[in-house]
């Protein structure tokens, strides 16, 4: 049976692995796939609206059914920082080491270490756009812990989890992960299709 292809905007190696392990019944495809090396816009201010931005991008440009992630670590004593601006919350070139240092910096002996990871996908699927989230719910570590994974994972460890998000392989992360979460309700939205 053929399966069912679907772009993933995305340009991140790490996100396409995670995805592709979880959405084993779809074909996945990847803006290189499509020959899109465009620099889209990620211009909203909320994760909801930045998915929306990519998945539209490559649905009006390029013609295909099409879904876009847009993720955001949500600190609780930091009013919700660093949200919409995770990747860049250092500087403009989203260096992951920079942005945990700043982070970890900014809690300092905070002791009300609450956050969560939350990603927001936008879905365009035969003319209609469909949005779906995904929360994971956890504390920020005071050091860096474990060196898998990419982004904040040494410092977010996961509700009811004694190691941090590095500390866990792909399988183990996308199990309880946002993403994986949001994924979740993706495929299982795909799976009740026609
Ligand atoms: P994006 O929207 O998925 O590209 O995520 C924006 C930023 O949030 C990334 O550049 C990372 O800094 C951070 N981020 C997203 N997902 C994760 C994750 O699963 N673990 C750690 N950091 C993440």
């Amino acid at each position: 049976m053929n399966k069912l292809k679907l772009v993933f905007a995305t340009n991140n190696a790490n996100k396409l692995k995670e995805v592709q392990a979880m959405l084993t019944n779809f074909e996945i495809i990847s803006l290189a796939d499509i020959n899109c090396f465009d620099d889209i816009p990620e211009t909203a201010n909320t994760l909801e609206g930045n998915a929306i931005l990519k998945a539209n991008y490559i649905t009006e440009k390029f013609g295909y059914n099409c879904f876009a992630d847009d993720t955001g670590l949500e600190v609780k004593a930091l009013n919700n920082e660093p949200g919409v601006f995770s990747a860049r919350y250092a500087g403009k070139e989203n260096n992951a080491e920079a942005n945990m240092n700043k982070l970890l910096t900014n809690l300092g002996e905070t002791t009300n270490r609450e956050a969560q990871f939350r990603t927001a996908i936008a879905l365009n699927m035969n003319q209609k756009q469909y949005i779906f989230e995904g929360i994971c719910k956890g504390q920020i570590l005071t050091k860096k812990q474990g060196d898998s994974g990419f982004g904040y994972d040494p410092i977010f460890m996961p509700k009811g989890y004694k190691k941090s998000f590095a500390e866990m392989d792909m399988i183990e992360k996308g199990a309880i992960s946002h993403r994986g979460k949001a994924i979740e309700k993706l495929v299982t939205f795909l799976n009740n299709q026609d």
